[in-house]
Order: structure tokens, then sequence, then C-alpha cells
């Protein structure tokens, strides 16, 4: 490496004035073709109408995404892009293009078309927030899992990027608002049944009041790009806050409240934490569905497929079939009734899902119901022989 550390394009990667907002070796390789051309890089922090607000080297810049394959939904700059815009001149300048990414979060559209709607991108963890202070829902974490862990390995998460409909980044169970259960045999059992219900994912404890549990959040999401998922009072904001050490939620409300403009630092939807790491926090990311999460909903329920393998069918819907090895285990207590009634259910939405999307599956889907009406017919028209 050359001694020159003044100018960016001449510093390690690591080195690089945008090392906070997660800009790395593999990124500098991407962006070569552009640097090349004369753009610069960025990372986008906020979308608004066709506009961004982009973090570079000269700081937050503005954006326009016209350029950028529009009317593909999937190709809409989202926040969590990094991005190549012009070099200089007045804003907003020209986002030309971006890099591909590495993971996208997306959700399924209510709308009939089904779409899929990127919410965030180049995501490395997801932290799903669970508030002590309710009843905990076992079948909400485990469908929150599902969303996390559509696809496992790194190497496929960058194969799969651009087109991709799974997410494929890290899970994390943050169990908040410790400091309501004071007692430590209850929070261990609490713990233990989320654990049973999230196998090989971590499960953290933390309260933003009392500041335990913080550092070790802080330590897992010190690199790479975080969201915070969960139900509204799960206390992400709160949360968030605690990990980017000032207020910033609650600045930002304010100001969308009183209209009085938009301010760069407390309207940014991507932040760099302090103690290394970044934070995505959109509107867009509260309540998300599940998208296509198939073979994630397979990976947080590895217990129950393992069982199916051994039933007698091997299309086996763990109803009613003779030789089921899933229900068998329900009956002698090796699996909880619960967690079956979960994947049965998750699998059931995750069908639809697909369905809405995929029209081959769909056709066939409708083939099925139509034998098995047919079947149905001919077993009525059956019977009605033998009795007429
Ligand atoms: P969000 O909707 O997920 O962003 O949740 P908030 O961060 O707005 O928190 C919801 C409520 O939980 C607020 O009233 C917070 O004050 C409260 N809360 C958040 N964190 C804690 C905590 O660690 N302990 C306790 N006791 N309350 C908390
Ligand atoms: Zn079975």
């Amino acid at each position: 490496m050359f001694n020159a550390p003044l100018h960016p394009s001449s510093l390690s990667a690591v080195q690089h004035p945008l090392a906070v907002y997660g800009w790395d070796e593999g990124w500098e390789v991407e962006f070569a073709p552009y640097a090349a051309q004369g753009l610069v890089p960025g990372r986008v922090v906020r979308v608004d109408r066709g506009q961004c607000d982009v973090a570079t080297s000269d700081g937050v810049v503005r954006a326009d995404t016209a350029f950028v394959v529009p009317r593909d939904p999937m190709k809409v700059v989202c926040t969590g892009d990094w991005v190549a815009v012009d070099p200089e001149g007045t804003d907003p300048r020209y986002a030309r293009t971006i890099l591909p990414r590495r993971t996208a979060f997306v959700r399924s559209t209510s709308s009939k078309r089904s779409e899929g709607q990127v919410l965030a991108t180049n995501i490395d963890h997801i932290v799903i927030c669970v508030s002590l202070a309710v009843e905990l829902d076992l079948g909400r974490i485990e469908r929150f899992l599902a969303l996390a862990m559509s696809s496992s390995s790194g190497e496929a998460l960058l194969r799969k990027s651009a087109d991709s409909w799974e997410s494929g980044a890290q899970p994390v169970v943050v169990l908040t608002k410790a400091d309501l259960v004071p007692d430590p045999v209850t929070l261990a059992h609490l713990v233990q049944d989320v654990e049973g219900s999230a196998p090989g994912v971590p499960v953290l404890t933390v309260s933003a009041l009392h500041g335990d549990g913080l550092d070790v959040l802080a330590a897992l999401v010190g690199s790479g790009t975080s969201v915070l998922l969960g139900q509204s009072g799960a206390g992400k904001s709160t949360l968030a806050n605690a990990l980017v050490g000032a207020d910033v939620m609650d600045v930002r409300a304010a100001r969308d409240v009183d209209g009085k403009g938009r301010h760069t630092t407390t309207t940014r939807n991507l932040l760099a934490l302090p103690s290394g790491g970044v934070l995505i926090d959109t509107p867009g990311l509260r309540g998300v569905g599940l998208y296509d999460a198939g073979t994630g909903v397979g990976q947080v329920f590895a217990e129950i497929e393992e069982l199916a393998e051994r039933c007698r069918f091997h299309d086996c819907t763990h109803e009613s079939e003779p030789g089921c090895a899933v229900r068998s285990a329900v009956e002698n207590g090796e699996l909880a009734d619960r967690r079956l009634e979960s994947y049965r259910k998750l699998m059931r939405e995750n069908q639809w899902i697909v369905a809405k999307t995929d029209a081959r599956l769909r056709a066939e889907l409708k083939k099925t119901f139509k034998r098995r009406g047919a079947e149905g017919k001919a077993a009525m028209e059956a019977k009605r022989g033998r009795w007429s």
C-alpha cells in the first residue's frame, strides 16, 4: 500500500471515511468500475419521493434516483443501498447505479398484485425485540425468525443478492424491559422458553431503563448493519436511542410533527453507532410480514422437519395420516403441540404468499384442489350409485 493517507481513494477500506457506514473491501471491489468513471460511493441514509440522502466522504448529499432502473419495485433505491453518485455539482445530483445488494429485507404488500417491497438493504443483523412486559408469544417470535432466516450462508447471500426475495441476515432475539422481571430464576426460564423456539439463535435480555445487557447488544451489532424488528411497544425506539446515545428517534418524531422542515442529522433512517456498526430504522420496518420464507420456516422448525423424514408418507401433513412421526412425537411429549401448530400456521400462510406471486405454483394448487374436488365428486357418485 502507498503512503498517501490524505486522499480517500488511496486509503484502505477500513480507514475510509465511509467505514463507519459499513464500507469494506468488498464494496470497494464492487465500486471499482464506477470509481474509474469518476463517480463517488455513498450509502443511502434516507429515501423520499424519488430522491434520497446519501452519506458520502464529503458528507450527506441529496441525489435524484430517477436514473436507477425505475418501475421494478425491487430495484427502487432503498435505505441501506450503496450507490454511485455524481462527484460534484449542486444537489440534487444523480444516483447512477445501485451496487448489488448483499441482502434485501422484503415485505409482502397487501395489494392484490403482491409485489415485494424492499424495506432496507445490506442488513447483517436482525434484532428481534420482544417485550417482557407482556406474556411471551412464542409463535410471533418464530414468525420473525422465519423471516430473518430465509437464507443461511454468507456465500448464498452474496450470490443471491440482487433478485433475492429472501433476507438472509443473522437473527438475534432481545428480550426487552428485563427490569420488569426482577426474579433471576423467572428470567432464566423465559430465556429458556425463547431459546426452545429459536434453535441456534442468541437470546439476550436488556433493560434500557437500567442499562443492563446493553453492552452485550452493542458488541453484537458493533460490526455490520442492523435493524430492530418487533411489535409496537416492544421498546425498539428506546433501544435505538440507547445504542445511538441520543434521543434521535424522539427528536425526529417531534420534527415530523411540527413540520418545520428537514434537518439532515435528525431525519436519517440509517445511523452510524458510536460503538461501531450501523443501525437502520425506517417506518416501513414496523409490522413486517412473512414473505416467501419457506426455507426460513424449515430452519426455525428444524426438529419438526427432521421428524417428518420418518413419517410413512413423504407428503404427510401430520394431521391424520397413519405412521406420522411428528404426531407421535407430540403424543409422547417430545414435541410441544403449540410448536407444531405454529409450524402449520406458518407453512399454510407461506404457501398462500408464495402462490400469490408464483403463477406456476398457483396453477398447481388449483389443479390439486380441482382433483380433490373431482375425487370428492366421484366418491359421492359411487356412494349414490351404491344406494340407488
Ligand atoms: P417501540 O414502539 O418498539 O419503539 O417501543 P418504545 O421504545 O416506544 O417503548 C414502549 C414503552 O416501553 C415506552 O413507554 C418505554 O418507556 C417503555 N420501555 C422501553 N424500554 C424499557 C425498559 O427497559 N424498561 C421499562 N420498564 N420500560 C421500557
Ligand atoms: Zn407426519
